[in-house]
């Protein structure tokens, strides 16, 4: 089968390798579409990140370089593994990529299985990608999906799941005001994650595209320019002076950082949810005379049952968000460059590793 290996920092091959066999309790899945992430390109301009360089197995995978690509798509089911009753041939699923060992408790329970030691993703840690025409995932982590949605709009669930569980984090309740901090492929799921809980969104966004294309998939209620406007006056303006009950980091910008505790209200809550590459400044004095709460978010932990009933009940549209469909043989020109070079206007790119759908 064909699959998109990461051998290193800008050195990504598409191969031809041996098809992985099902295992007891393992599901076998014939891809559908899988998204390009920022995570991925960061591995690709940056890394190795996430990914175990080739001769450093990773201590739970057992797997270093080259592995291959891809944490967020979904498929059809092609085959079961003894044990696994609960799913049919031809059912849709999203996968939950996560690579965790054995000894933690992955129940439903769980609120921490995701920051347990040595974790890691399938598609960059390990255990085969979605930018290949198969993968073999436990059962665990394999989520159905209804036949109603479309399956390029499931492969955006794993996302959107990082957005529900940011909102969860936050405590926001319905009727409440939330400024989201950017508006790219996270801020804008996060935006649509909170309307969808009948939240009032303000987001602030420097590019026009994307705060034109928040306001048109109708997530934000509000798109704010905080080149022209002051958005902690627009924020009180358009709160009766009060300020935002809860806000989100979504750029690792430290202007965006100052704006976002600047505009919450007195207890009001900020979750950092981009991934920062260096040290941030925060202003303690202003954290401790309006009591925020600040926290950060990583991933999602047991979201995706909730995040895939907001997919299916309509609450939230994901097609605005699919901004374009490649090949496998294109991953690299049509999508890495694309999404490095002009980010404005991609946020989702779809591959399909088979060729079919395109
Ligand atoms: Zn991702």
């Amino acid at each position: 089968m064909k699959a998109a290996r990461y051998y290193g920092n800008r050195d990504i091959r598409i191969e031809d390798i041996d098809a992985p066999a099902v295992e007891p309790g393992t599901v076998a899945i014939d891809v559908a579409w899988c998204g390009i992430c920022g995570t991925d390109l960061h591995e690709y301009l940056d890394g190795p990140i996430f990914v175990p360089e080739h001769g450093h197995p990773h201590p739970i995978s057992g797997e270093s370089a080259p592995i291959t690509l891809g944490h967020e798509f979904s498929g059809v089911v092609a085959e079961l593994g003894e044990g696994v009753d609960d799913l049919q041939v031809g059912d849709h699923v999203v996968v939950e990529p996560y690579i965790i060992r054995d000894d933690v408790d992955t129940g439903p329970e769980s609120h921490d299985y995701h920051l347990s030691p040595d974790m890691n993703f399938i598609g960059l840690g390990g255990r085969g990608g979605g930018l290949a025409e198969r993968i073999v995932v436990k059962r665990r982590w394999v989520h159905p999906v209804s036949k109603d949605v479309p399956l390029d709009e499931a492969a955006l669930i794993e996302p959107l799941s990082v957005a529900y569980h940011a909102v969860e984090r936050s405590g926001v309740s319905a009727g409440q005001v939330a400024l989201v901090g950017g508006a790219g492929p996270i801020g804008a799921l996060t935006a649509a994650v909170l309307t969808a809980l009948d939240v009032t969104v303000i987001v602030s966004e420097l590019s026009e595209l994307r705060r034109q294309r928040v306001l048109d998939a109708g997530v934000a209620a509000h798109a704010i320019d905080p080149s022209k406007v002051d958005v902690v006056e627009e924020v009180r303006r358009l709160t009766d002076g009060r300020g935002a009950d809860v806000a989100f980091e979504c750029t690792s910008v430290q202007p965006v950082l100052d704006t976002l505790v600047e505009a919450l209200r007195p207890t009001g809550v900020l979750v950092i949810v981009s991934i920062w590459g260096k040290r941030a400044e925060i202003d303690l004095h202003k954290v401790v005379m309006k009591e925020l709460d600040v926290g950060g978010t990583i991933a999602y932990v047991n979201s995706h049952p909730a995040t895939i009933e907001l997919v299916e009940s309509g609450k939230i549209d994901l097609k605005p968000f699919i901004t374009g469909k490649i090949g496998l043989d294109g991953l690299v020109e049509e999508g890495f460059d694309t999404l490095i070079n002009r980010n404005e206007t991609a946020v989702k790119i779809l591959v399909s590793p088979s060729g079919e759908g395109l």
